[in-house]
């Protein structure tokens, strides 16, 4: 039985035990039946002997595994079940790992040492995008030769197709691993640079974006970012009023152009919708001027904006027609920046919104010829606390059971009398002097702030081990606990790229 095999018995299982509000089909019949018919399908898995063709990386930004926990339980709510026995379209994947993600200077990372690692094979400084660790963070001068080789350049050398997609400006630091080198990832476009950077004319992320030298380029990019592409002195096609932040004066979409004349450079979902992908090799679409929408709060959006999913469809079926294979990466990125806001509800939904985008790629490719890793590059502090009886809402307050182990009538209380929720942070925005009373509250709605105890403007990284969850050729490299940088490694054994020569 293949590893797919497995999955759909699991999830027949999961449809069963979830029918009619899911409670039915509960017992102790379910769970010996489950564990039993799990143990053979352990049993029966077997690695893929054949390489990998095609590898997908999709990175939750900050989709540590409370925020996966509580997502899987947010989506099976949405779906009129209690929500813990659901899973998630990546949990279903066969081969699961930890990741230690912490930077080499740094105990809590931050995004640019990590993407790093996971693509270049290498753990470098917090802040550092594709240089190696003995660059100090913003230090131009000492960033040449110490470039790290990574993933997308190897795999444009050998004539595959590669791209990235995310939901943040496609310079921030996620995307810009595949491509940039950068000794501070927040040189986004020139007006970010230092002066020393600016003197010394290092180039800014975006201008690596559009320069990067290695085959034809990045064949799909998709995402957000538009400002630092476009001028000052040019006004945003969606926001009139706004213009770029670019202050050498260069337009680098109409520079891509140039550089792809057969290339579509777009904007928005009705140009998004109109290219057709078996006519398109190169696509650079930039949906906002900076970071795309939440999920949540997308189909607000004026001009409008595909989903992570659709996207990630797009990308697939233009980047499968080169015979050689591809390399995707994929972020879902701002499930990291409603974590920094306090607010789990935008982060659930963009973790949910992640793993629809994995169900489609899955679906889009052969788990025979594809390999699709699905981790993130660090945690958050997220909690998932109290003793909620099961399947109390996950975004609600706390509703402890009573003495013989049934639902209580009434919300647990803290020491002072006040209701709490089950979800909650250990810093952030949402640190009162006081706690609040959220007696009247209803703490599910999405503009609530989470509460958290220490205050900072902005909720931090954890220092936790992630997931990383794999199927596909090679999907059974991903096993134990792991350093970060070894998920580069894993993808390259799985291509079969390794040369021991090199
Ligand atoms: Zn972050």
């Amino acid at each position: 039985m293949s590893a797919r095999g497995g999955r759909i018995v699991l999830g027949a299982l999961a449809a069963l035990t979830a029918g009619a509000g899911g409670a039915a089909a509960e017992g102790p019949e379910k769970w010996l039946r489950q564990g039993r018919k799990a143990v053979e399908n352990a049993q029966a898995l077997r690695p893929t002997a054949a390489r990998a063709k095609n590898a997908i990386i999709f990175v939750g930004d900050g989709m540590d595994l409370a925020t996966v926990t509580a997502a899987r339980i947010l989506e099976g709510q949405f779906q009129g079940r209690k929500g813990e026995e659901n899973l998630l379209a990546f949990e279903e994947f066969p081969y699961v790992a930890l990741a230690k993600t912490y930077n080499t200077n740094q105990q809590v990372p931050d995004s640019a040492g990590t993407i790093t690692a996971i693509l270049s094979g290498a753990k470098t400084r917090a802040g550092v995008i594709g240089l190696d660790e003995t660059v100090e963070r913003g230090d131009a001068r000492g960033a040449a030769g110490h470039e790290l080789r990574n993933l997308f350049q190897e795999a444009e050398q050998r004539g595959l197709a590669t791209g990235v997609v995310t939901t943040t400006s496609v310079t921030h630091a996620t995307p810009a691993a595949a491509y940039a080198h950068s000794p501070e990832r927040n040189w986004e476009n020139d007006s970010n640079l230092s002066p020393a950077a600016r003197a010394a004319n290092f180039p800014d992320i975006a201008r690596q974006l559009v320069e990067w030298r290695y085959g034809d380029g990045l064949d799909v990019i998709l995402g957000g970012g538009r400002c630092h592409f476009l001028p000052t002195t040019t006004a945003d096609p969606e926001y009139p009023d706004a213009t770029g932040q670019r202050g050498d004066g260069r337009n680098l979409i109409t520079e891509w152009q140039k550089r792809h004349p057969k290339g579509r450079s777009i904007w928005n979902r009705a140009e998004f919708d109109a290219v057709d992908p078996a006519k398109t090799r190169n696509l650079l679409g930039l949906f906002e001027t900076s970071h795309m929408q939440f999920d949540l709060d997308r189909s607000k959006d004026n001009a409008g904006e595909p989903s992570l999913t659709e996207m990630t469809e797009k990308a697939i079926a233009i980047l499968a027609r080169n015979p050689k294979g591809y390399v995707l990466l994929v972020e879902g990125g701002r499930i990291d920046h409603a974590h920094h806001l306090g607010n789990a509800h935008r982060a659930l939904v963009g973790t949910i919104a992640m793993s629809d985008a994995v169900r489609t790629a899955r679906e889009k490719t052969s788990e025979k010829d594809t390999l699709i890793v699905v981790t993130a590059d660090h945690g958050h502090v997220l909690s998932i606390s109290g003793y909620p009886t099961r399947g109390n809402p996950i975004l609600g307050k706390v509703l402890e059971n009573d003495e013989r182990g049934e639902p209580s009538t009434e919300f647990a209380r803290d020491l002072n009398g006040l209701p709490y929720t089950t979800l909650g942070y250990q810093n952030g925005p949402g640190a009162r002097k006081a706690r609040p009373d959220l007696s009247a509250v209803d703490t599910t709605e999405p503009e609530f702030r989470q509460e958290s105890l220490i205050p900072l403007p902005h909720e931090t990284h954890s220092g936790e081990d992630v997931p990383v969850y794999a199927d596909g050729p090679g999907g059974n490299l991903f096993h134990g606990v792991q350093e970060q940088s070894y998920l580069y490694h894993a993808i390259v054994e799985a291509l079969g790229w390794y040369k021991p020569d090199e």
